[in-house]
């Protein structure tokens, strides 16, 4: 988890490289109160951000989705989390770009608000690099769901939606799982409250369709990886029955990297081939920034 004893030194807030203590927001900010802001998670490797150009496009999709447009143009956007990076002379760290809204109201929609975007970045070790990539998670099955998208902008990645998943995740902390499995609003299996999910079956791989939750681009890439290794890919619902009849089972995000699952809702898996060799593709991706990306859907 990240650690404040490493947090960043100095951080870009609206267009300046700022002293992280100077760096202050008013406690009246309406993105605070109402859950609007809108961010991003991603890796640098050798300074070198994974799927730079990616991460903000999805951040100005999910504030469009919430009904607002970036303050910024997407390529200064990526050219201050370059410099975030640079900055704090800092090689394999978690960037977040961060943008909310702040009004002189905190009517519910007020008629103007002001968009605001700050970047930071701090070191936080992967499981692979901490040589704990193997070791797999516990998942508990989770009462909280991912809702309807009739209910929330479930595409959008905005702080309001993480009130579920810290839920999830906490309550499975305090029965001593690693995270939650989460189901969605229709019962079927989602993701974890950070992740998404692949199950493999006879050397095949099925991922829930992200029909209430983030379509990752971590799982972008790793469906990708997997096909061009020869394997056969399905997207599709996966009903909470199914668990007992898969072989391995990993999670994918731009944190977690590719993560194997030794449990979850209380079926047993081991660190299995199909998930040691796209945990290997994976890092070798990462670190071969040349390669294309695949295409994500919004
Ligand atoms: N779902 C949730 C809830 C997440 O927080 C993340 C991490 N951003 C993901 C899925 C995976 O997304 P990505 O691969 O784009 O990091």
């Amino acid at each position: 988890m990240p650690n404040n004893d490493n947090s960043p030194q100095r951080l870009w807030l609206n267009g300046e490289m700022l002293a992280q203590s100077q760096a202050q927001i008013p406690v009246m900010t309406h993105s605070l109160h109402y859950g609007g802001a809108v961010f991003e998670g991603m890796r640098a490797y050798g300074g070198h951000i994974f799927r730079l150009e990616a991460h903000i496009q999805r951040l100005a999709r999910s504030a469009e989705l919430l009904g607002y447009t970036l303050p910024y143009p997407e390529a200064q956007l990526c050219a201050a989390c370059d410099a975030v990076v640079g900055d704090n002379g800092l090689d394999d760290v978690y960037v977040r770009p961060i943008a909310w809204r702040s009004a002189h109201s905190l009517s519910v929609a007020p008629e103007t608000m002001t968009t605001h975007v700050a970047i930071a970045a701090w070191q936080w070790p992967t499981a692979w690099s901490r040589g704990e990539a193997e070791r797999g998670l516990r998942l508990a099955l989770a009462d909280w769901r991912r809702p309807d998208p009739a209910t929330f902008p479930t595409a959008s990645k905005t702080s309001g939606g993480y009130t579920i998943g810290t839920q999830a995740k906490a309550r499975a902390a305090s029965a001593g799982f690693d995270d939650a499995l989460m189901l969605g609003y229709h019962g079927d299996v989602a993701e974890t409250s950070s992740g998404n999910l692949f199950f493999v079956r006879d050397g095949a791989l099925v991922t829930p369709t992200p029909d209430c939750f983030l379509d990752g681009i971590t799982r972008r890439e790793v469906i990708a990886l997997a096909r061009e290794a020869g394997r056969e890919v399905s997207e599709r619902r996966v009903a909470l029955d199914e668990l007992a009849r898969f072989d391995e089972v990993f999670t994918t995000g731009s944190s977690l990297e590719v993560l194997p699952i030794v449990e979850a809702a209380g079926h047993r898996y081991p660190v299995g081939p199909v998930t040691r060799e796209l945990m290997r593709a994976y890092q070798a991706l990462v670190r071969a920034p040349e390669r294309e990306p695949v295409s994500v859907s919004a």
